[in-house]
């Protein structure tokens, strides 16, 4: 084609409204680690589309269970069973011992769907006075973009001139177990937190925190809702980031890689009777759990269930968290995270996230600042040593450039 990165982007930027910033990079298309653009340049990808891309762009098996279900039936509405939904909630709880899936389609909705069943769940269930339930919240956190959501968010540019916002939220500092328990009152349905806060820049609270989280929920009848959208389904070496801490959440919100990269598929999985409080036409959505969700989430789920990817996102993070600790003091100040998930802090004295992003691309290596100061490293698991090597000192070179 007669494509170019400067013809695309200037249609972009002519038509599609400006609510991002992207990196002046045009992919068109993708295979594992690597992304090639529209003149050929070949890229390793270490933002992994926010973590939706875990198991790599375009893995086989996922490619073949989308291709074999659009071939068949695409949607049918929940007005019908179809073939396909209920193998795939059975095979989601047993990975992740649950008992209930309820199927939804981006992030915020799962998240939305969590909130909207802990209230009812505090009404009916808990005996909380009608109206007046609260949910706990961190200060720095992301949990999508919509209306309810970002009336908890800290964030100016994801909250400001959005309201009138929705009340019922109460927040505290990230990782501060006694401010939760401070926090908690007897209206409080539940607290929902990030396991590690992801947007926030891979931000792990400290050890022990979750387990008092936990034993403070449990001990007052609050649900502890776990949002693993972009921590979960082995990013950080386990299926879960709260497994970590050895800690259960009674529901779990999880989309992004459960989606393979391919299509959008959240769900809210967790326990039986909170979820139980939703009754036949009380919450839905139209593609929620269709089949193509199903199929290609089915297929996310037999892969996850090999723990092939958790192991690999821990030996490999391990190697990339020993390299990038290498940096620190040599144009990077502080580097968290997990598994193959680090929030690496470019030290203020050299440049900023959006210059050592763009020098990065320049050397065939793609990620993306989050805030200022940090970049977001996020691999797909399916990455090689070599190619994190490549990736590290790239980055080195980025810095001293
Ligand atoms: N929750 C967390 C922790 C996230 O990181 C995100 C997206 O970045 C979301 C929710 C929202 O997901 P979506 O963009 O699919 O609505």
């Amino acid at each position: 084609t007669d494509l170019t990165t400067a013809s695309v982007i200037e249609l972009d930027d002519a038509w599609g409204a400006h609510n991002y910033h992207p990196l002046p990079v045009v992919i068109s298309s993708g295979e594992g680690a690597w992304v090639t653009d529209v003149e050929g340049r070949r890229y390793l990808d270490f933002l992994s589309g926010y973590s939706a891309l875990n198991f790599g762009h375009r893995h086989p098996d996922l490619i073949r269970a989308a291709h074999e279900q659009l071939d068949r039936l695409t949607l049918t509405s929940r007005a019908f069973h179809n073939d396909r939904y209920g193998a795939f909630c059975r095979d989601l709880a047993a990975l992740t011992g649950t008992d209930t899936v309820l199927t939804m389609n981006t992030g915020a909705e799962a998240v939305e769907s969590a909130i909207k069943v802990a209230r009812k769940w505090a009404y009916e269930v808990k005996g909380v006075a009608f109206d007046a339930a609260e949910i706990i919240v961190a200060a720095g956190n992301f949990h999508g973009r919509t209306t309810t959501i970002v009336s908890f968010s800290d964030d100016p540019a994801a909250h400001d001139n959005y309201g009138p916002f929705t009340p019922g939220f109460v927040t505290v500092p990230y990782g501060d177990a006694q401010a939760v328990r401070d926090a908690i009152g007897p209206n409080t349905a539940a607290v929902l937190m990030e396991p590690i806060q992801g947007e926030a820049g891979v931000v792990v609270p400290p050890a022990g925190f979750w387990a008092d989280v936990r034993a403070t929920c449990t001990e007052n009848d609050v649900l502890m809702i776990a949002d693993e959208i972009q921590s979960g389904l082995a990013r950080t070496g386990t299926l879960f980031a709260l497994d970590h801490e050895g800690v259960r959440a009674d529901l779990y919100t999880l989309g992004k890689a459960l989606g393979g990269g391919i299509i959008p598929v959240s769900a809210v999985v967790g326990r039986g009777d909170v979820l139980g409080v939703l009754k036949p036409g009380q919450h839905g959505s139209t593609f929620g759990g269709y089949p193509v969700a199903a199929a290609v989430g089915h297929a996310v789920v037999d892969l996850l269930a090999t723990g092939e990817f958790q192991a690999r996102s821990t030996e490999l993070g391990a190697h990339l968290h020993a390299r990038l600790g290498e940096l620190v003091g040599h144009g990077v100040a502080a580097v968290r995270g997990r598994g193959l998930w680090a929030g690496v802090d470019i030290d203020p004295m050299y440049r900023t996230g959006r210059e050592v992003s763009m020098a990065l691309r320049d050397q065939g290596v793609l990620c993306k600042e989050t805030h200022e100061r940090t970049l977001r490293m996020a691999p797909p698991l399916v990455i090689s040593r070599d190619e994190i090597d490549r990736a590290v000192d790239a980055l080195a070179a980025a810095l001293q450039a």
